[in-house]
């Protein structure tokens, strides 16, 4: 049972990959996260994604959108949570759209780790780009492992942001 797993970052797929892992999937992560500002943050993040997923001996692929193009989606709507939703719409799309395209069968993202992510706004995307590209949404409440996420992102080392991505969230909201 392959999936695609949308990864945020190596903290928040801690928990999702060990997750699905013990329930029998093979995961693939995909790093497309053209959120994150500025442009050294989202290399500091990748390679502490490239570290994780060659530690775990995870697949990793990444795939390159601008920031332009992802702040001009935002733009429409700048005020959150609805900036959030066009956020993780652009990147659950793009996962769905290349999980259907690699023959994955199911797609998630480690977004639904979040406690302070919009889960249902997430949820309701994920589905959605689930109708449009025809692969199949794999849904978990990982919310659960938030606390435990932490404790392995520790336990192995991994960099740790403090703001969730963008340049609005720079003020220190949480991923
Ligand atoms: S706060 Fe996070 S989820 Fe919301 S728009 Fe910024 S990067 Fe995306």
């Amino acid at each position: 049972m392959r999936v695609l797993m949308h990864s945020c970052c190596a903290p928040c797929s801690t928990f999702p990959l060990a997750l699905m892992r013990s329930l029998g999937y093979s995961v693939s992560a995909l790093f497309l996260n053209p959120n994150i500002y500025p442009d050294g943050e989202r290399e500091k993040r990748w390679l502490t994604m490239k570290e994780f997923a060659a530690t775990e001996k995870m697949p990793l692929l990444r795939v390159e959108m601008s920031h332009e193009s992802w702040l001009e989606a935002v733009s429409r709507d700048l005020v959150k949570p609805r900036r959030c939703l066009i956020c993780y719409r652009t990147r659950l799309q793009e996962t769905a759209r290349i999980a259907r395209q690699e023959g994955f069968r199911f797609f998630t993202s480690s977004l639904l780790l979040s406690i302070y992510q919009d889960h249902e706004g997430i949820v309701r995307e994920g589905l959605e780009a689930s109708r449009r590209h025809s692969v199949e949404f794999l849904y978990f409440d990982f919310r659960k492992g938030y606390r435990r996420s932490r404790e392995m992102a520790r336990g192995k080392h991994l960099y740790m942001q403090k703001y969730c991505g963008c340049e609005f969230s720079h003020g220190g909201e949480p991923r």
